[in-house]
């Protein structure tokens, strides 16, 4: 079993579904509203978690209602949840706008996330104990860094996606193994719009790097070796929420696995298909026993 650690953030998705989002001062009626577990590291804990991993979640959810649910979705994924804090206050939360085209805005309030500053007790024991450690960038830059040196200092492999986008410190990216943007974030990183070219320019700061690109697939590039395009499987998407989640979550398993790079990919691809043809972020992520037998 693949022995994955996630340092990451949890969420409490709160979602409007509205004909036409508002305008400043304008308000509307909107027609459901949804409360669903989220946020990247999360999201990540459960894609992994569900496709067969071990999993310790790291970070903090609050002292609220949100909080309790938060720590229940993951522990009922099979998530280990020891480590992850209850702190004074609310836990994080994303107040989502989805409107009739599809289209949705977002605020992203980390309240507990942002009080994860650095490693407690522990952690670094647990990140050296995993095959790998997953980071995102929803945690103070600070926390995100003190995980990377603990997993360097172990010899463990960091899997880094860098969102929100944001400039990354040296350090971070030094001790980072495999990056993981999707190509608005590889763009943001590099200035180019180009996957091949931004992955090019990506290598100069990390060995390996992933590109994910919706439905058009994933671009692999590491240095010395030649870039592997993967395909995603054709399918109806009806809610790509937390696909890039998924994909990382199946990549961290099957890479953990020892399986080969373009057939962790491939299975990674599949994952992440199989998630997209349902709604919800965590509620769509498949299992162990879909993927290895899903016909796409
Ligand atoms: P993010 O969710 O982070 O924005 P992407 O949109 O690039 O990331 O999606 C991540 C992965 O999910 C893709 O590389 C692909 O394998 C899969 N995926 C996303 N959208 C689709 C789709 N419409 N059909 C099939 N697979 C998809």
């Amino acid at each position: 079993m693949t022995a994955i650690a996630v340092l990451g953030s949890t969420n409490m998705d709160l979602v409007a579904y509205v004909p036409k989002a508002p305008h400043p001062g304008e308000t509307v009626t909107g027609r459901e509203f949804r409360t669903v577990p989220g946020g990247k590291g999360a999201n990540q804990a459960v894609a992994a978690a569900r496709l067969g991993g071990e999993v310790v979640m790291i970070g903090a959810v609050g002292a609220d209602e949100f909080g309790v649910r938060l720590r229940a979705a993951l522990a009922a994924s099979g998530v280990e949840t020891a480590a992850l804090r209850t702190v004074e206050g609310a836990s994080g939360t994303a107040h989502i706008t989805v409107d009739d085209e599809g289209a949705n805005s977002i605020i992203v309030i980390p309240g507990a996330n942002g009080r994860v500053t650095g490693l407690e007790p522990g952690d670094d024991s647990r990140i050296g104990a995993a095959d790998c450690l997953l980071l995102q960038l929803e945690l103070p830059l600070e926390a995100v860094l003190a995980g990377a040196r603990a997993a360097r200092a172990h010899g463990v492999r960091t899997v880094l996606t860098p969102a929100p986008a944001q400039p990354l410190p040296a350090e971070l990216l030094a001790a980072t193994d495999l990056l993981v943007p999707n190509e608005h974030e590889a763009a943001a990183l590099t200035g180019l719009t180009d996957p091949h070219r931004a992955a090019e320019a990506l290598l100069r700061e990390v060995p390996e790097v992933v590109i994910t690109l919706g439905a058009a697939g994933s671009l692999y590039a590491a240095r010395g070796r030649a870039p592997l395009t993967v395909p995603a499987p054709r399918v109806r998407a009806v809610d790509t929420t937390a696909a890039g989640d998924t994909f990382v979550g199946a990549l961290a398993v099957a890479l953990g696995e020892g399986r080969p790079v373009p057939e962790a990919l491939r299975w990674a691809s599949v994952a992440a298909a199989l998630s997209v043809q349902r709604p919800g972020a965590q509620s769509s992520m498949p299992t162990r026993t879909e993927t290895d037998t899903a016909a796409l």
